[in-house]
């Protein structure tokens, strides 16, 4: 394991192991379920059960006594080196923020996945990829695997603006930033203005990926529905975390919020 700081509030933590079975269909914005040490556990060690290094991958829910299951993204990912990165967005609260925050080298973390619907679609000329910074590693992958012929538009909402960074992306991608509080950031309803003029996610060959804090995916969604009826893989607007709620909503089919908390979720 080791770490980087790449912004004030982001933390990469790169994880690596040896026999790591990686599919090679990884969907894009593929997640995995970690799990961190309970507030009041002692040590991620013990809070695993098993001192060993990443893992295992596993399909569905693992339980681990003591620890809180939390999704985070796979990014950077290099196949050879059987090694991955998740960034965690450090907002001073939670198990896995918390675990981030004193992460270093040496320590394991057990994880189960990986999962993710998405999909690159060859109809899909046009992307619209939105979020808050915890959707800044499912944007980036998204870049990573998109045709470099399409057109990219994105937008991050920051809480400041020492969370600026570079995106990537296809020659023709264009970038947008919003700083201010998360939760307060009442234009990612108005998601639909921010895709350039004419895109539309009703439109066959557009793409919208919307994440970030749940009630305002829900506001996205009610916006962008009431352009008319959405084919279906146009829209994906997920909710990655709710605010004043311990445990991200886990995400459905369709990416809207699901009503029952994750495995683990405290
Ligand atoms: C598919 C998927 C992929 C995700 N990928 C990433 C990723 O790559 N990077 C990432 O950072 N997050 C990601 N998330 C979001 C992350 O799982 C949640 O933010 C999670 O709740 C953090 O857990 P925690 O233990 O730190 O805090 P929790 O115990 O869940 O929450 C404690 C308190 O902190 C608040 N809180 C939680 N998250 C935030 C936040 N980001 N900002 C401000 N307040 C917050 C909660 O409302 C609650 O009041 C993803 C979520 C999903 C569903």
């Amino acid at each position: 394991m080791a770490t980087e700081l790449i912004t004030p509030k982001l933390q990469r933590v790169r994880l690596s192991c040896p026999d790591l079975p990686i599919p090679q269909d990884l969907p894009p914005a593929a997640w995995v379920r970690g799990y961190f040490p309970a507030v009041g556990a002692t040590s991620t060690a013990s809070a695993a059960g098993k001192p060993t290094s990443v893992g295992p991958w596993s399909g569905g829910n693992i339980e681990l006594a003591d620890t809180a299951a939390r999704a985070y993204t796979i990014t950077q990912l290099d196949r050879e080196a059987h090694s991955f990165a998740l960034d965690f967005v450090l907002h001073g609260h939670g198990p896995a923020a918390r675990w981030a925050a004193q992460a270093e080298a040496g320590q394991t973390v057990q994880l189960a996945g990986p999962m993710g619907r998405g999909k690159v679609q060859p109809q899909h000329q046009r992307y619209l990829l939105a979020g808050d910074t915890t959707a800044l590693p499912a944007i980036r992958e998204w870049l990573a695997l998109i045709p470099p012929t399409v057109a990219a538009a994105v937008h991050i909402w920051a809480p400041d603006r020492e969370e600026e960074q570079p995106i990537g992306g296809p020659e023709e991608t264009t970038v947008s930033w919003s700083f201010g509080d998360s939760p307060t950031m009442a234009d990612l309803a108005e998601t639909a203005t921010l895709a350039p003029a004419g895109w539309r996610p009703q439109d066959r060959c557009t793409k919208f990926f919307v994440a970030g804090e749940a009630s305002l995916i829900t506001r996205v969604r009610r916006v962008l529905a009431a352009g008319g009826p959405i084919p279906p893989g146009n829209l994906q607007a997920t909710p990655y975390w709710r605010l004043g709620q311990a445990g991200a909503p886990e995400p459905t089919r369709d990416g809207s919020p699901s009503r029952r908390p994750a495995p683990g979720h405290q």
